[in-house]
């Protein structure tokens, strides 16, 4: 079977095993403590975006989470796309027994980026107390938001004193197919938020980073939200090789997701993308099929390719380091089958 459903949707490869029992766990046994090693991997990660400290969460949902409670009140408005993370998904900073913030949208454009003239308008009009953006975007496909973007948001948000967050699920990703790196693309945000369990290869935790005095307060928020983590060490030490081995290999997943949809343009021209490919994931709109996202991917996994219904009509497939350029090449052609056999069917009804 391979599966596409998520960038976590791989095993511990052995490589990382053993750098954790042998490298890193060996470190813990040589008098080296959690603490220390904790702390080396969020100096690394506020060395890497730029910032000046970093803070370890168990998930990415409770550090977006918390960066949301340390920029806002409960009743105050909160800038969001209706398809991000933060708010499609996570919810939980705007749900009415929990977060309470407010939701205000703004549109992504045609590009699945955000549109830049409407966030300043609704930024006039609504007085907020931050801005979210996502980078790359899950649900607009896998989309890059490029640097002039980034800095005409925070040109327009800075002037009003607003917090800019990134949610960079997938920085590294965005890095890699912008050319930038983590610094560069994140000047222009005050807070960003990354993943060491999707591209990165590790087992668990995400980290969130901005200046001092703002992570000092997130550790607070940290641990009401029950986010303290003890003997953090070993969760630590992976995400710290995967910071220094696995960065590059990101290269692959983007290259497996082009081929993807190279080979499936070829066998299947009804095939529909939302979005060109830009980085590792595949956002396919199945509304000619005549089937559900559901049906469709229950008659793609007899196939042998799971992937990940995000609406009725839309399938996204993420390529990550358990799939190799052939896997990819056999997906696209399962894929492809699956659709002409859709049209087909529907050809003879
Ligand atoms: C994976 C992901 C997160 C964090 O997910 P958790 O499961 O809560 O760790 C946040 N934002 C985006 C865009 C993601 O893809």
């Amino acid at each position: 079977m391979i599966d596409l459903r998520s960038d976590n949707a791989y095993r511990l490869p052995s490589t990382m095993l053993a750098n954790i029992i042998t490298e890193r766990l060996g470190r813990l046994q040589g008098g080296i403590n959690d603490d220390e090693v904790v702390k080396e991997l969020e100096c690394l990660a506020a060395n890497i975006t730029g910032k000046q400290a970093a803070i370890l969460f168990p998930s990415g949902t409770m550090a977006n989470t918390a960066a949301v409670y340390a920029c806002t009140a409960p009743g105050e408005h909160v800038l969001v796309d209706p398809d991000i993370h933060v708010y499609r998904s996570e919810r939980v900073a705007f749900h009415p027994d929990f977060g309470r913030r407010v939701p205000i949208f703004y549109r992504l454009t045609q590009q699945g980026t955000p549109d830049v003239e409407d966030i300043g308008q609704l930024m006039e009009r609504n007085n907020p107390s931050l801005i979210c953006l996502e980078n790359t975007h899950n649900f607009a496909g896998g989309i890059c938001i490029p640097p002039e973007t980034l800095k005409q948001i925070s040109l327009c948000a800075h002037k009003r004193s607003v917090h800019i967050h990134l949610d960079g699920a997938r920085l590294f990703n965005a890095c890699l197919a912008l050319g930038l790196s983590a610094r560069e693309l994140c000047q222009h945000v005050d807070s960003v938020m990354f993943c060491l369990f999707k591209g990165l290869g590790a087992p668990m935790g995400s980290l969130l980073c901005g200046e001092k005095t703002w992570i000092e307060r997130v550790r607070g928020i940290r641990k009401l939200l029950g986010g303290t983590i003890h003997k953090a060490g070993v969760i630590a030490a992976p995400g710290i090789y995967g910071l220094q081995n696995n960065m590059e290999r990101l290269k692959e997943d983007h290259a497996n997701a082009q081929l993807f949809a190279k080979i499936l343009k070829a066998k299947a021209p009804s095939a529909k993308l939302v979005r060109e490919v830009q980085t590792n994931i595949v956002m396919l709109d199945i509304s000619q099929s005549g089937q559900s996202s559901e049906k469709f991917l229950d008659e793609l996994a007899l196939r042998g390719v799971l992937g990940k219904a995000k609406s009725d009509n839309l399938v996204r497939l993420v390529f990550h380091q358990c799939v190799s350029s052939g896997d990819a090449e056999q997906a696209a052609l399962a894929v492809a089958d699956q659709i002409n056999c859709c049209s087909e069917r529907r050809g003879t009804k």
